[in-house]
């Protein structure tokens, strides 16, 4: 398959774009867009067609369902069984980073949602993903556009070195805002809420809109064999360089010291903290923002697991993120990367 790839500056400019990749999408074609979190493995969400599609093209489990895109946080209703838990949300997050799992209705196939009677549902604040979505007039099922297994893709290079001749079409929307994948929370029965994914809606932030809210045992801990957690991609070897990644907890003098030490003997690659740059040999960093500034350091992940691939390093060497704020989401997608591989240095 030939894939065409389009750059999308702005869409209110760009109207023969949109609808073209609209029109793929409608025609039961695949389409990369790009969100504000990553970019998105885009398939008609009414299609069973489509669905079998995104999983062929992704290499993933087909019991690991897909997030549907929509435009409007009432298109919802088509879809699920909402209710007042939703909407507050929706007020609050929509468009945005958060993806609100509920009770599926029959217009969405089972094919979509991995056999769950559950949908997840997400209204992207990306103009270019909105636009799309509205001009292709049905939901838009996409996952994250990268190989399953590996680091999510935040900008076209990756996805076309990922997908290219597997997909309809690249559509070109930059670097992702925020880098890391969505929010994901189930609402429950009693409208409570169940944190199934961190990511650019913390956990702070939904507690100042629902006063129950539960993190799910998977984001943190490693699963029994045989368990079926909540949000299944939960269970999947995920972000995984070639490389061992190996978290580094302790004092900073110390890491420094053992890093030092580490560059000496063996060829390693070091996502580090800018500060960092002058401390240690300069080949074989990778820097991903200030040691305070978590937001790049989520923006800068994906990208720079990709390119400590790139180096075939022997091991690569990261610091264990805090588990506040946003930086909860970066603890879950690095803990994964590193295999719950973590090194205290004393
Ligand atoms: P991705 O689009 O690659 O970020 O993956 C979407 C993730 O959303 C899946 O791996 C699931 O963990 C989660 N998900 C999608 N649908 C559901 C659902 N019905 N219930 C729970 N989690 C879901
Ligand atoms: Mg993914």
């Amino acid at each position: 398959m030939r894939t065409e790839l389009v750059k999308i500056n702005n869409p209110s400019e760009q109207a023969d774009d949109i609808a073209r990749a609209a029109s793929i999408i409608k025609n039961g074609g695949l389409v990369v867009i790009p969100t504000e979190t990553v970019y998105g493995l885009g398939g008609d969400g009414t299609n069973r067609d489509s669905a079998r599609k995104i999983y062929e093209a992704k290499g993933r489990p087909s019991d690991n369902p897909l997030i549907i895109h929509i435009s409007t946080p009432e298109q919802a209703e088509k879809f699920a069984y909402t209710n007042q838990t939703y909407y507050k949300l929706a007020e609050a997050f929509m468009p945005g980073p958060l993806t609100v799992v509920l009770p599926k209705r029959d217009s969405v196939p089972s094919e979509v949602t991995g056999g769950f009677d559950t949908v997840a549902i997400r209204c992207p604040s990306h103009p270019t993903a909105r636009a799309i979505i509205s001009a292709a007039g049905v939901p838009i099922a996409a996952p994250s556009a990268n190989i399953s297994g590996k680091p999510s893709p935040t900008s076209a290079e990756h996805v076309a070195s990922d997908l290219d001749g597997k997909v309809d079409m690249i559509v070109d929307g930059g670097e992702c805002e925020i880098g890391l994948e969505s929010t994901i929370v189930m609402v429950n029965g009693d409208g409570g809420l169940t944190l199934l994914r961190p990511g650019g809606i913390t956990y702070d932030a939904l507690l100042c809109v629902c006063d129950n809210v539960s993190i799910s045992p998977t984001i943190e801990g490693v699963l029994k064999e045989n368990e079926r957690p909540l949000s299944p991609g939960m269970k999947y070897k995920h972000y995984a360089p070639s490389a061992p990644l190996v978290l580094l907890c302790g004092d900073e003098e110390k890491i420094l010291e053992f890093l030092r030490h580490e560059q000496s003997e063996k060829k390693c690659l070091i996502l580090c903290y800018d500060e960092e740059i002058g401390e240690l040999l300069r080949d074989g960093l990778i820097p991903i923002g200030r040691h305070d500034d978590v937001q790049t350091q989520a923006k800068k992940l994906f990208s720079a697991l990709r390119e400590a691939d790139r180096h075939s390093p022997d091991i690569i060497y990261a610091h264990l993120p805090q588990k506040d704020g946003l930086g909860l989401a970066l603890y879950n997608r690095m803990i994964r990367a590193a295999a719950h591989t973590v090194k205290e240095i004393k």
